[in-house]
């Protein structure tokens, strides 16, 4: 079977040539798949493609006539597919519903004690020979109340950890995880007594820009938000607001809205037309990580075998309960 990889980085085509079935050959596009670069996939079976691609109805209409019948995501997240249109042509859409969720996790701990002990910071004062401890200073962990919103795999592993270190729990989810039972509370309750959120909830309908004006105005002032989810759980415009006029003490964002024209490039010798993020990058307290809290050598090695997986199955007519779409 022939796929057409997008958004390919070497990283993929290592994981690939290490860890996938010899029967698939993958043909790989550093390109973003998108209504003008869809055509690369001529003479495939199946596209395979990651986070920042388009799968909206006009490309899989266009994938469709091209004789395309499987999209592999190699992500558990799949707010970028219209799942109802890949439905109605016929398309089969599987997934990585779980890859190493600790990876994700531990990076949204990395991303707490970053913003908390100011270690971005440190780490240049020190190159430069300045051990002042002024503006430094941080909080302890421990006895802290930290708001987690979606405790599916990478939530649970995240409270997990941070019960470790002594924090308080409070959780808010649609489907409660049994583990954590004596943590949910109500959505208004988790703003009202969190010091620290955590988004681990998908992007859907219903969770788009969950955090806004409203959300935020019940939070406790000098409030740590982190988002390793997705970038449009977030409303950037209110996110600014709020740390102009210090509602929120500290940002940390592995996601953001508007990722897809920045994110997993090298624009070092480009400009970044993007306003608001180039706002978000003005702030002292805000940390920003180009959505690389899957990237571990764990977690690749397991979107690899998994994408591989689904990708066999489908060639030998079989279902392995990773399919949104069959
Ligand atoms: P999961 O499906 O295991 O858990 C998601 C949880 O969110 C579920 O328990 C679900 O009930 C809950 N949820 C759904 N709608 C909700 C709502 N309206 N309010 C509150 N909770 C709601 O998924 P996961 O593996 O834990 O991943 C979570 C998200 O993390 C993914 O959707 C993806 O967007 C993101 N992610 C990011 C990276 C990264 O590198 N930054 C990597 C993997 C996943």
């Amino acid at each position: 079977m022939k796929i057409a990889v997008f958004s390919a980085k070497k990283y993929d085509q290592d994981g690939f040539s290490q860890w996938a079935d010899a029967s698939l050959q993958f043909r790989y596009f550093d390109s973003r798949l998108n209504v003008e670069t869809v055509k690369m996939a001529a003479g495939c079976h199946a596209v395979c493609v990651f986070v920042n691609d388009d799968l909206s109805a006009p490309v899989l209409q266009l994938l469709s006539e091209m004789g395309i019948e499987m999209v592999a995501l190699r992500c558990a997240g799949f707010n970028n597919v219209d799942l109802d249109t890949a439905k109605a042509l016929g398309i089969r859409v599987a997934r990585v519903p779980a890859y190493s969720p600790e990876a994700v996790a531990e990076h949204t701990i990395a991303m707490m004690l970053t913003l908390n002990r100011k270690l971005h910071k440190a780490y240049n004062r020190v190159r430069d020979d300045n051990f002042a401890l002024d503006g430094l200073l941080g909080f302890n962990m421990h006895g802290k109340t930290v708001g987690l919103i979606g405790t599916g795999r990478i939530g649970l592993a995240t409270a997990r950890i941070l019960k470790g270190f002594g924090c308080k729990l409070l959780c808010y989810d649609i489907q409660p995880d049994a583990e954590l039972t004596e943590h949910y509370t109500t959505l208004e309750n988790l703003y009202q007594q969190s010091d620290i959120i955590s988004l681990h909830c998908p992007l859907t309908p219903q969770t788009k820009h969950l955090i806004n004006q409203h959300s935020l105005a019940q939070m406790k002032d000098g409030v740590m938000l982190i988002n390793t989810s997705r970038g449009g759980l977030i409303d950037t415009k209110a996110v600014i607001h709020s740390l102009k006029n210090r509602k929120i003490g500290y940002l940390g964002l592995d996601v953001y809205e508007q990722e897809a024209d920045i994110f997993f490039e090298n624009l070092s010798e480009q400009m970044i037309e993007d306003e608001v993020f180039k706002r978000l990058l003005t702030f002292p307290n805000v940390l920003i990580t180009g959505h690389q809290a899957f990237f571990t050598r764990e977690a690749l090695q397991q979107i690899s075998q998994i994408t591989s997986d689904n990708l066999v199955a489908f060639a030998g007519g079989q279902s392995n309960g990773n399919e949104l779409v069959n």
